[in-house]
């Protein structure tokens, strides 16, 4: 029998993990012929969340559990959680419930009828603003200008992936890491089904994604996947040139040609202003850049953790139980 991982990344989520595995348990009871194993990553939560989820494992042998030493974030969290699972084919979730479990059955359907990838769409998200929706698609709008890769946008990491492909994502050993864009590095042309669904708000807790969180992902985003910045940079440099040259010009025409030379320190300071600005953001681009490149090659390991597994003799009483 195939085995289906589902990997759930969770940071201070003691409220929700209790909820979640109720409803996963009742969904994954209405797939026949497929083993689940139950994955829980805890991101080096600072309240309860590791208790919680041993106490469910304690009841539900299928829960195993990585724990990693310290809040690593949570790209590294689900990969953390794809190093560790065993499954044909993985399953990524969020713990707070806005990934509602009663999508799972349909996504195994489409793997088990040969879908390899099965992504997931947010047609709404109740939980967001306005407000917070149009900085999203401003947001997605830069990055695919900026990016190679392409990343939809409404794109949760909320998905089904195959074993195929969990493997080909084994292979990216890069420390900064965004799984959306890495997805679609190596999105097939077929095999892929996408469900749509609408994000409830959380079940409780607050986002662990503040503004300046949000910010760091919407940099790294960009960096990760194109080097085109820098070459806005070299275009930013190439038009301070220009106006600086055109300023030049002109005040040559001004002396000697129209003999109406003005007092030229307002022009100097604006001149000098707007280069000195260039310079700075194109240092800061650099910048980015040159420390991507300095946390890479030292290559250090991604996390470091444990991986508990059930008592054994209570997994197989669990096991004929169910
Ligand atoms: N998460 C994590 N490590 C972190 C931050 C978040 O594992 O450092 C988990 C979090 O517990 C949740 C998921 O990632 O299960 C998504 O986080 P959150 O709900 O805060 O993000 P949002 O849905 O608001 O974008
Ligand atoms: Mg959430």
């Amino acid at each position: 029998m195939k085995t289906v991982s589902i990997v759930i990344s969770a940071y201070n989520e003691e409220t929700n993990v209790q909820k979640l595995h109720q409803e996963l348990s009742k969904e994954l009871k209405v797939v026949k012929d497929i083993n689940f194993e139950i994955l829980f990553v805890d991101d080096g939560s600072k309240d309860g969340t590791l208790s919680e989820v041993k106490k469910l494992q304690s009841e539900d042998a299928r829960v195993k559990i990585v724990q990693l030493k310290r809040n690593f974030g949570h790209e590294i969290a689900m990969t953390a959680g794809m190093d560790y699972a065993k499954g044909d084919a993985v399953i990524f979730m969020d713990a707070d419930l806005q990934h509602p479990p009663v999508y799972i059955p349909q996504m195994v359907k489409y793997w088990q009828e040969g879908a390899e990838i099965v992504l997931t769409k947010r047609v709404d998200n109740v939980a967001t603003s306005k407000l917070y929706k149009f900085c999203a698609k401003t947001f997605y709008l830069i990055l695919n200008l900026l990016s190679e890769t392409k990343i939809g946008e409404s794109m949760p990491d909320f998905r089904l992936i195959d074993r195929k492909y969990v493997d080909f994502l084994k292979g990216f050993n890069e420390q900064d890491r965004l799984f959306r864009g890495l997805l679609s590095w190596i999105m097939p042309n077929d095999k892929v089904k996408v469900i749509d669904f609408v994000a409830p708000n959380r079940f409780s807790g607050t986002t662990k994604y503040n503004f300046f969180k949000s910010m760091r992902l919407a940099i790294n985003s960009i960096t990760q996947f194109s080097v085109r910045p820098l070459h806005l940079a070299t275009w930013l440099g190439v038009l301070g040139a220009t106006c600086s040259l055109l300023l030049g010009f002109y005040v040559i025409v001004e002396r000697f040609v129209l003999h109406n030379p003005t007092p030229g320190y307002a022009t100097i300071v604006a001149a000098v202003g707007f280069i000195g600005a260039v310079q700075l953001i194109t240092l800061g681009i650099i910048g980015e850049y040159i420390g991507k490149i300095h946390m890479e090659v030292k290559k250090r390991p991604l996390y470091l953790a444990d991986f508990i597994e059930a008592d054994k003799n209570k997994k197989d009483k669990k096991a004929n139980e169910q």
